[in-house]
């Protein structure tokens, strides 16, 4: 990845050591599985785990306090990229979703108890953890407004109650950040709040897994019911009836890490394709000397490189403590598009290989289409852009002037 300015020493030495590590260790034990890190199970996780421990390149983003590196987000976006050039090497830096973004709001708002209980274990990775918003219709989803599930004051704690699918690395997490109504009706804002459940709560049940075109997530998507489901009152991740606003914390953040790492794996692809292409002979000349296959490798290329920018644009917003609220929206939509467009060219240059499993380009290309739906679907973000960018021009209007 080409470093500037905004990147410190420790970052470009820290993002070098990574790329050797995925390259030399994961991509191994990637091809060895096929992409599916659930093939490898919990032996996998805590094999890969170890040996980034021991290339020193192990948790990047949490703090020193909690054994991590401790990078901004300019930071991450070196390193994470790097990790991100296999599927499996976010799962061995301990980045992975949604344990990384869990990690960052625990570390954000989670009050001193709770950090040793819940982050540190995380941090270190002992455990896993999942994050419970989305909700089968009528529920959230790209509206958290419709948020249903709901947790009522009892006697020293909250009783939750609700049902939520799409939950990604529920089976087998040590606990679950839930989100549930304590204020107002679907429909309305009202107030939510963050609950840490613990799986061993009796009330907390994985209902299924659920079958998607995507695998390579560890723990796979659950769908997970919340009945009867007592917490105590330190179960509260901060404030009762701030969730909303805590989720925008976990969100902005949480929205360009997973753009890193998709960056990764297309310019894995791109890498893939550009090899076949020099290689190839077709028509009395190489596959890469052909014009329509030039202007998909100057494609891709430009596709990258622009996905780049607007991510190290929105980081660096947030790394100044600004919302990013629109900058980040504008590199998730953009680069979750870009990914897609690049891994399906790429496969479309290896003709027929592409689409076996000799290359890992077709598992690539199920890994990344969901992207453009979890982190907020393209059209909810190109609506709130929209909305923005018209908010701002009637702020900006002056009373009298021509609409
Ligand atoms: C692989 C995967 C992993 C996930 N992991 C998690 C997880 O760990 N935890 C969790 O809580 N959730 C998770 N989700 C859920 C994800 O966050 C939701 O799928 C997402 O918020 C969209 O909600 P929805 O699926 O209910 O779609 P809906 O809200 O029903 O939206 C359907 C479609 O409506 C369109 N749309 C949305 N807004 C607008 C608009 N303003 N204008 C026009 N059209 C619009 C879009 O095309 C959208 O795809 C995951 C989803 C996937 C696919």
């Amino acid at each position: 990845m080409p470093v500037n300015p905004d990147h410190g020493p420790e970052a470009v030495e820290l993002a070098r050591r990574t790329a050797e590590f995925v390259r030399e260790v994961v991509i191994p034990a990637e091809e060895e599985y096929g992409g599916v890190t659930a093939a490898g199970g919990e032996a996998l996780r805590t094999r890969l785990q170890e040996a980034a421990r021991g290339a020193g390149v192990f948790a990047p983003h949490v703090s020193p306090e909690y054994g991590g590196h401790g990078l901004d987000m300019r930071g991450r976006a070196l390193v994470f990229e790097e990790a991100g050039y296999s599927l499996f090497g976010p799962l061995a830096l301990n980045i992975a979703a949604p344990d990384e973004g869990n990690m960052h709001m625990l570390e954000a708002i989670a009050t001193p108890e709770q950090k040793e209980r819940y982050l540190r274990p995380l941090a270190e990775g002992r455990v896993r953890s999942c994050f419970a918003m989305t909700e089968p219709a009528p529920g959230a989803g790209s509206d958290p407004s419709a948020l249903t599930t709901r947790a009522e004051k009892v006697s020293g704690g909250w009783r939750i109650e609700g049902r939520k699918w799409f939950i990604t690395g529920a089976d087998g997490a040590a606990y679950a950040i839930c989100m549930a109504r304590t204020s107002g009706e679907p429909g309305t804002r009202g107030g939510a709040t963050m609950f840490l459940v613990g799986a061993d709560n009796p009330g907390m049940k994985i209902v299924r897994h659920i079958d998607t075109l995507d695998e390579a997530f560890f723990g796979g998507h659950c769908e997970v019911l919340f009945d009867d489901c007592v917490v105590p009152d330190e179960a509260v991740l901060g404030e009762v009836d701030k969730g909303f606003e805590y989720a925008q914390v976990r969100l902005g953040p949480a929205r360009m890490t997973h753009c890193m790492r998709w960056l990764g794996i297309a310019r894995r692809a791109q890498d893939i394709a550009v090899a076949r292409a020099a290689d190839r002979q077709l028509f009395g000349s190489r596959l890469a000397e052909l014009g329509m296959v030039q202007q998909m490798i100057a494609d891709n290329e430009i596709d990258v490189a622009a996905s780049r920018g607007l991510i190290l644009q929105a980081c660096r917003e947030l790394d100044q403590g600004r919302s990013g609220a629109q900058s980040t929206a504008i590199a998730k939509t953009f680069t979750a598009e870009a990914v897609w467009r690049v891994v399906d060219r790429s496969l479309q240059i290896c003709g027929a290989l592409g689409i076996s499993g000799d290359v890992l380009l077709s598992r690539f290309l199920r890994e990344v289409r969901p992207f453009r739906i979890y982190d907020g679907p393209s059209e909810t973000h190109r609506w709130a852009i929209a909305r923005r960018v018209v908010r701002r021009h009637l702020d900006g209007r002056t009373p009298g002037a021509q609409p």
